[in-house]
């Protein structure tokens, strides 16, 4: 099935916190005054795409930390996404949540509302990391975050961490796996700490407050767990992202690496709905007043290029474990890719960065931890071709 006529989903982001992480470069506040405003503010938008005429499979409560609303505000936005959208029998409905702000009263209420996947950030299970971090909650609060959401009935638990802080070693990354692993949880995200411009570790690291890992470390890191978690049980089908079985992985997600529609509410939200990619207002002010005024709060939009479905198509599918359909990108781009990149891919072969195995050019495990450049060789190459 065309990527384009599958079912899509909904994001929906709540852009408040408790506490602004210092490596954090999501948009959110910690200035909780509009969050009644913004919940109109959220239902009306979704109401001016009512007849957008698509069938939906999934809805996802993203941030910020969306377990800051009450548990009742996101009930509403749930009963009005159905109200207004078509969805499929059994969506799935996830919500991401920060294990310093819920409660079993709030995790039984959110169960309640139908959500059926929870994702926590639970980041590390050391305390001295998640100081680092600058994160709300301790070691412990995670853990008890991820028994109450099975005490909830949650048979669906993401676990989000991160590898590559200051301090961490190889050892003590393998605990944090290990300690995951006692939950058994269905998915798992493990992302390296990266220090995005504008975001106050990313300043402090410039002003050598700290130091950051070595990259040797880091990249080690890195590709332990892979070994780790796939020889306990999980599946990796993209580059930070595990699964314990093929239908837990979050079928949310996959749109983003898959050209799948979807469409985003709430301010800085993005949405890609054929070759259209547009975002929202990033203030939640403006974003409340665009929408009282009957407006939709959509800041930018641009038609991807044919060059720029290209790259993305390249970057995508690289990150996923399954890699590029080769098929599908020959009849998308009306092209071969095996002629166009055939001295690339003899020469990444060689050095056992990616593999070409049944139509489809994936990378190796070994590759995973250099995506960036391997993708920026094959996007040179392309504008090569596009130039000549
Ligand atoms: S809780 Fe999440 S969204 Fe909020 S600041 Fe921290 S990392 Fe960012």
């Amino acid at each position: 099935m065309k990527p384009e006529t599958r079912p899509a989903g909904i994001y929906v982001h709540i852009p408040f916190c408790v506490k602004k992480c210092p490596y954090c470069d999501f948009y959110s506040i910690i200035d909780h005054s509009l969050v009644k405003e913004f919940v109109n503010a959220l239902t009306n938008e979704m109401a001016m795409y009512s007849d957008i005429g698509l069938l939906f499979d999934t809805l996802y409560i993203g941030g910020g930390t969306p377990s800051v609303l009450e548990s009742t505000e996101i009930h509403r936005i749930i009963k009005k996404a159905f109200s207004l959208f078509q969805m499929t029998s059994d969506p799935e409905i996830t919500i991401e949540v920060n294990p310093g702000t819920v409660t079993p009263e709030s995790l039984k209420s959110f169960r309640q509302s139908g959500i059926n996947r929870i994702n926590i950030g639970i980041q590390s299970f050391h305390d001295g990391n998640l100081k680092f971090l600058g994160r709300i909650h301790s070691a412990e609060e995670g853990e008890t975050a991820i028994k109450r959401a099975r005490t909830a009935g949650f048979t669906n638990i993401g676990l989000d961490l991160i590898s590559g802080i200051p301090g961490q070693t190889g050892k003590s990354w393998l605990t944090d796996l290990e300690t995951a692993l006692r939950f058994e949880p269905e998915h798992l995200s493990c992302y390296m700490l990266t220090y995005e411009s504008g975001t106050r570790m990313h300043k402090d690291l410039k002003n050598r407050k700290f130091s950051s890992l070595s990259e040797s470390l880091a990249v080690s890191m890195f590709g332990s767990t892979g070994d780790f978690l796939e020889k306990n049980g999980y599946i990796q089908y993209e580059i930070s992202n595990f699964a314990r079985s093929e239908e837990k992985k979050s079928r949310h997600n996959i749109k983003y690496w898959s050209f799948i529609p979807y469409i985003g509410f709430g301010p800085s939200a993005h949405s890609f709905y054929g070759k259209r990619r547009s975002w929202n207002r990033h203030n939640v002010s403006d974003y409340i007043k665009k929408i009282e005024s009957g407006t939709p709060p959509v800041e930018g939009k641009e038609t991807l290029t044919r060059e720029q479905q290209i790259i993305e198509a390249i970057f995508l599918g690289l990150r996923q474990k399954s890699g590029i359909d080769i098929s599908f990108f020959n009849d998308k781009f009306n092209v071969k890719f095996g002629d166009i990149f055939r001295e690339i891919i003899s020469d990444l072969s060689k050095r056992e960065l990616i593999v070409i195995c049944d139509d489809k050019c994936a990378l190796t495990r070994k590759g995973m931890v250099l995506l960036d450049s391997i993708c920026a060789e094959f996007v040179c190459k392309e504008l090569d071709i596009e130039k000549a």
